[in-house]
């Protein structure tokens, strides 16, 4: 027998589908990505990019305070073991998705800690490959699959992730160890600019390090940068190094010139890159529409439906432009509606 729906991907939009998925009764397969060392490098590990983050101040429902007792009795005992240390400031990134997964898992949401690998949508019932071969066949599917933050491949800025280095100011962009702080934001293009400017909130001046002596910005996004006296675009230039230390974490940054001139170290607390992302939708190439940048495309204003009938796309795969955890969870339980529904109709 195929399974009603299968949901690829564990962050808050696949979640969420497979939750309002369960209590209707669809009983979900969720897959939640494989624990690679390929993955780990990739930034596509099992529960997604809020995983990779630290304090989440910015998803409804966690006020500061300390969430430890909470999440012993909230969260199963062996998953309980195997994370980090509650950091009693509201709830992190980690546990948020914890949270999450063990919402779903209570409402009988079944999860496979692999990648699919192949999904054929030729013909109904679709057939999912997981890459470890296996195939599951599926009524519906709903794609979860995320993005990833682009970043510059450094070793100096592999090593202080979450030390300062981050690829979110909207998420990180407020905690204490950038308060009042030079900070750093890589890019020269829209979302290079609003970092720089939502961070300008809180630090003592933002350098922006731009490779070009012209932003890619929009005019209007880019006079925001140029026109904030906290903001300092440092033009023609690159990251050559994030330079820190293991007690301290990022504590500057050394810039190597794309015009001829001499490299550069400035003191900075914080790096954060916005030089784009890259939705994980390699393995739908071909199979779903997309734009012209990955990102799988809604065919229809206001749902969530692909270019593929009983395939419904949900979160940051089919969003390059909000990209927050509330978002993807919102369109993750609109996917689980869109499913439900359509396959209401199908009987
Ligand atoms: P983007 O427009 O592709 O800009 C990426 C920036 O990163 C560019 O300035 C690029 O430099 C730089 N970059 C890329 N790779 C680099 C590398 N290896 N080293 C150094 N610099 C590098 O991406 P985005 O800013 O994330 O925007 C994505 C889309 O969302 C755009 O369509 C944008 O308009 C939209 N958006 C709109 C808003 C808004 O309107 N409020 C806000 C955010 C995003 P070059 O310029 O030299 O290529």
């Amino acid at each position: 027998m195929p399974e009603k729906v299968i949901v690829i991907g564990s962050g808050p939009a696949g979640w969420t589908a497979a939750i309002y998925c369960a209590r209707a009764s669809l009983e979900p397969l969720l897959f939640e990505g494989a624990i690679t060392n390929e993955n780990q490098m990739a930034g596509t590990l099992p529960l997604g990019q809020l995983a990779l983050t630290t304090e989440v101040e910015n998803y409804p429902g966690f006020p500061a305070g300390n969430l430890e007792a909470y999440l012993d009795d909230a969260i199963a005992k062996e998953k309980r073991q195997i994370m980090g240390p509650h950091g009693k400031e509201g709830v992190s990134g980690p546990e948020l998705m914890e949270l999450m997964r063990q919402q779903a898992v209570n409402f009988g949401t079944r999860v496979i800690t692999d990648d699919i690998v192949e999904l054929d949508v030729d013909n109904r019932p679709f057939k999912l490959t997981a890459s470890d071969g296996k195939t599951y066949e599926a009524e519906a599917v709903i794609v979860a699959t995320g993005a990833r933050a682009n970043y510059l491949g450094l070793e100096s800025e592999d090593k202080y992730k979450n030390k300062g280095v981050s690829a979110c100011a909207v998420c990180d962009g407020a905690l204490p160890r950038f308060r009042n702080k030079p900070l750093v934001v890589i890019g020269g293009g829209d979302s290079a600019v609003e970092e720089a400017d939502y961070l300008s909130k809180f630090a003592s001046t933002v350098y922006m390090v731009h490779r070009r002596d012209e932003l890619r910005a929009s005019k209007i996004m880019a006079n925001r940068a140029i026109n904030n006296p906290k903001i300092d675009i440092q033009w023609c230039t690159v990251l050559d190094e994030v330079l820190g230390s293991d007690k301290d974490g990022v504590t500057g940054v050394r810039l190597k010139s794309t015009a001829g001139k001499p490299d550069v170290e400035l003191e900075a607390s914080g790096v954060f890159l916005a030089i784009g992302h890259t939705p994980n939708t390699a393995f739908l190439d071909g199979k779903l529409e997309m734009n012209d940048k990955k990102y799988l495309q809604w065919t229809t204003p206001g749902r969530t439906y692909t270019s593929v009938e009983g395939v419904f796309a949900a979160g940051d795969v089919a969003d390059d432009y909000y990209r927050q955890a509330v978002t993807a969870a919102g369109s993750g339980c609109m996917a689980a509606l869109d499913a439900e529904r359509w396959l209401a109709a199908q009987e």
